[in-house]
């Protein structure tokens, strides 16, 4: 059996020789007499996967020290109140940037906990790009001011770091995390789910500054405060083990590559092919405007909606998976993320184009 191009949005596509070191050591890890996901979260052997995958991935991110690093459940998801629980430190308000899908769920789930002032909204727009700078209006007595610089659904990605003063900056960085090169320095906070782009799911990266932490809203579940996980270097209870692990050959495969300024470079390519053959066609269509465009998911659509049935069917037939976009667009929708050699995104506009010539 050959392993197909999976486009998912994620659960998505894992590195190759991410897989084979995991199935090599799945009966037993390195003498251990033990897989992984068998091992004490405590135990030596455990303690040295987990503090190699945090200082991989400091080192790939350069992530200055005065941050924690934290490995945590519950998804994307619990950020979306754990952020307000622990950041809001006494303040009673919030800014947040309406970008897409994901941004209406952290607002909605901030406003169970604080005024929420929706600082830009590109809503009226169908959230086909990102506010201009100098539209975004900040509140004075906002506590942090949260985006998503990549909304997976829409396929919208921020082209820039909003300059939020001296406000800490809060990011949902799901599924652009170890896309390219950031600068850590400027966010307060940055969370992301794995299983777009860092691992399996079931684990939750989130980068704080420790200046942030310590000071929760009350009733905050001890599970839901960011202090408790970085004192007890996210062993207060049981981790994700075997996610952590995957996530940290994940990041051994990321410096093999050469880090992420050369990722930054493939995945611009690769956007890049696949732009350029919907926009050199008649048939496919994006509607995000161009500087806002996603490197790592990219929807489009057809240009006759009836003919969606056979371009998935087809695509399917050769190899080309997942490539429905999420129910609320509709038409079809590409994810890229580090994964995804360039091989498949070549397959797929190989296949785009035979499409169009029998369809269109
Ligand atoms: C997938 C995704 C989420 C939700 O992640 P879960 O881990 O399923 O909770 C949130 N935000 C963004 C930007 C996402 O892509």
């Amino acid at each position: 059996m050959a392993r197909a191009y999976n486009f998912s949005a994620g659960p998505a596509m894992l590195p190759e020789p991410v897989l084979r070191q995991a199935q090599e050591e799945m009966l037993e890890w390195r003498k251990s007499g033990m897989c992984v996901a068998e091992m004490s979260h405590r135990g030596k052997e455990f303690m040295s996967i987990a503090t190699q995958a945090e200082a991989d991935l400091r080192e790939i991110l350069d992530i200055p020290d005065h941050y924690k690093v934290l490995f945590l459940q519950g998804g994307a998801s619990s950020q979306f109140a754990m952020v307000p629980m622990n950041l809001l430190r006494g303040g009673e308000r919030a800014d947040y940037i309406n970008t897409g899908s994901w941004s209406k769920k952290a607002i909605a789930e901030a406003k169970r906990y604080c005024t929420v002032n929706v600082a830009a909204t590109t809503e009226a727009r169908r959230f086909t790009g990102v506010p201009a700078p100098g539209d975004i209006q900040l509140s004075p007595d906002a506590a942090y001011v949260h985006y998503t610089p990549n909304e997976t659904i829409e396929g919208v990605e921020f082209p820039y770091v909003p300059d939020v003063g001296d406000k800490p900056l809060v990011a949902d960085m799901s599924s652009t995390l170890l896309s390219r090169p950031i600068d850590v320095s400027r966010f307060g906070l940055i969370y992301a789910g794995a299983q777009k782009n860092i691992g399996p799911a079931g684990l939750t990266l989130v980068i704080v500054r420790e200046d942030l932490i310590g000071q929760t809203l009350p009733g905050t579940p001890t599970m839901f405060d960011y202090q408790i996980h970085a004192k007890e270097g996210s062993m207060y209870n049981t981790p994700p083990t075997y996610a952590w692990y995957l996530a940290g050959l994940v990041f051994k495969w990321l410096k093999d590559m050469g880090g992420l300024d050369t990722m930054a470079v493939i995945n611009e390519r690769k956007a890049e092919l696949l732009y350029e053959a919907i926009d050199t066609s008649a048939f496919y269509k994006n509607p995000v405007d161009p500087e806002a465009r996603s490197w790592m998911n990219i929807p489009f659509t057809l240009a006759d909606a009836a003919l969606d049935d056979t371009f998935l069917a087809d695509a399917k037939a050769e190899g080309l998976l997942t490539l429905k976009g999420h129910r609320s667009v509709g038409g079809m929708r590409a994810s890229i993320y580090n994964a995804m050699p360039e091989t498949g995104v070549l397959a797929l506009v190989d296949f785009m184009r035979e499409f169009e010539r029998k369809h269109g």
